[in-house]
């Protein structure tokens, strides 16, 4: 039998065990996917081995850690300097990042994108900013508070104090604003002039309507959440898992069903 698990703190609201698990029962596995509340960083690496795991989903705040770990890391994953896909093989540990692969195609729909505002500057923004980079697609940062540009990949960083208001095709709200209270990721002034211009507005927060999504769509422009953008880095770490040895559309359908159970 197989054994994965998700590791955060905070970690009961975690869907993952649920789109996994049906994903494992729809293609006739035997397997199972549990969650473990981890209290420190550094007991990450014993865990997983003292509970016998194959591989695991980390998420937040123990993405860096499952990147000091890793023994093998993929481009992104390294690139990015976070892994939230830990696989164990021939007692090593491989690091992944499907975050940013998953954020990629949740925006696809969108089409070519001229330039992108993203919004926040934590562990998801640099997902985000990689898989931009990577597909030549120009972007801006703007944060409330000063980071290192270099680390983002970005054409230029802003923050509300120097922001130049200009034409995005498409902004996205990475801050974890509106999760768990009903902030904006920015002021109103400023979403408010750069919806005027947007097509399109996407928000890595996903099972909501958060004040973000509400500004848009009273400017007209098209929104989606972060639930495309969490069933696709599920299906691409369920797939890590199992060398890639599924069709990737299968485990979609049956992570897309368990988030509406
Ligand atoms: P981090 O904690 O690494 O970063 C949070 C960012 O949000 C920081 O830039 C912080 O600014 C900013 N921020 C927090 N509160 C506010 C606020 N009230 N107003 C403005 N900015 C704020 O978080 P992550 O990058 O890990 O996650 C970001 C979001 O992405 C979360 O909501 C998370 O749930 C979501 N997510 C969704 C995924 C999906 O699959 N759909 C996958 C991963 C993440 P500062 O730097 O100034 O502190």
């Amino acid at each position: 039998m197989h054994k994965f698990a998700v590791f955060g703190n905070p970690i009961s609201h975690s869907i993952s065990p649920l789109m996994h698990n049906l994903a494992i029962k729809e293609l006739g596995l035997d397997a199972f996917y549990g969650r473990v509340l981890l209290e420190t960083a550094t007991d990450l690496k014993q865990k997983f081995l003292n509970l016998g795991l194959n591989g695991a989903n980390i998420t937040v705040p123990f993405k860096l850690e499952a990147y000091r770990i890793s023994d093998e890391l993929s481009e992104a994953a390294r690139e990015i300097g976070s892994v939230n896909t830990l696989v164990r093989k021939n007692s090593k540990f491989y690091g992944y990042n499907t975050d940013a692969p998953g954020f990629y195609e949740a925006i696809r729909e969108f089409g070519s994108l001229k330039r992108v505002l993203v919004l926040g500057a934590g562990g998801t923004t640099r997902a985000i900013g990689y898989i931009l980079a990577k597909n030549g697609v120009k972007f801006d940062i703007l944060n409330r508070s000063e980071k290192e540009p270099e680390n983002f990949k970005c054409e230029n960083f802003y923050t509300y104090e120097n922001f130049k208001i200009q034409s995005y095709d498409l902004v996205v709200n990475s801050t974890s604003a509106g999760l768990k209270d009903d902030f904006l990721p920015a002021p109103a002034e400023i979403l408010d002039a750069v919806f005027k211009e947007a097509k399109f507005a996407f928000d890595a927060i996903y099972g909501k309507i958060t004040p973000f999504l509400d500004l848009a769509s009273t400017h007209g422009v098209r929104t989606k959440d972060g639930r495309e953008m969490l069933i696709n880095q599920g299906a691409l770490a369920f797939n890590l898992f199992y060398d890639n040895k599924f069709d990737k559309n299968l485990i979609l359908s049956a992570m897309s069903r368990a988030i509406r159970l």
